[in-house]
């Protein structure tokens, strides 16, 4: 049986795939169990998609350049962020920001974050509604995964309107 690696889409041997929600290559699962900050930027900046590090809080703690390309962000003005300024969500820019108004306990992405930074499962193809500023729909496919104190979304699919 031939599967791809959900983050490099490398083929892994039937043989190393266990009982996890995803599916992820040894090479890939080493670097996400082990990493140091430094190696990390350099890990995500050689996957072939979208890949966004956001911390507990929802900031945006790094992102490589296919996800800066899609979400149209300056690299080094990421940080501070939050992850509902990636894709200009209405709530983003409300009194009290990202992740802090009522509206945000609902939120599919915050909830996919704190989930999995406070239980450590991976989430797979998780389907992401969002209403932008100017009340335009935006569809995000995201996975999730904890790595060190902070969670990587994977955006597998991805529809922003211009
Ligand atoms: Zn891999």
């Amino acid at each position: 049986m031939r599967v791809l690696c959900s983050w490099c889409y490398n083929t892994i041997e039937s043989s190393e795939l266990n009982d996890d929600q995803e599916v992820m290559c040894p090479d890939c699962k080493k670097w996400h169990q082990g990493a140091t900050e430094d190696c990390i930027k350099e890990f995500l900046e050689n996957l072939p998609i979208p890949v966004v590090s956001i911390a507990a809080d929802n900031t945006i703690i790094t992102t490589n350049s296919k996800a800066s390309e899609i979400f149209r962000l300056e690299p080094e003005k990421n940080f501070e962020k939050k992850a509902g300024e990636l894709f200009d969500c209405k709530n983003s820019r409300s009194a009290g920001g990202c992740g802090k108004t009522v509206n945000c306990m609902k939120c599919t992405i915050r909830n996919l974050v704190l989930t999995t930074y406070l239980d450590g499962t991976p989430r797979e193809k998780v389907s992401v509604p969002v209403e932008t500023n100017e009340n335009k729909k935006a569809s995000l496919t995201v996975s999730a995964v904890r790595v060190k104190g902070n969670v990587w979304l994977r955006f597998d699919e991805w529809m922003i309107p211009e």
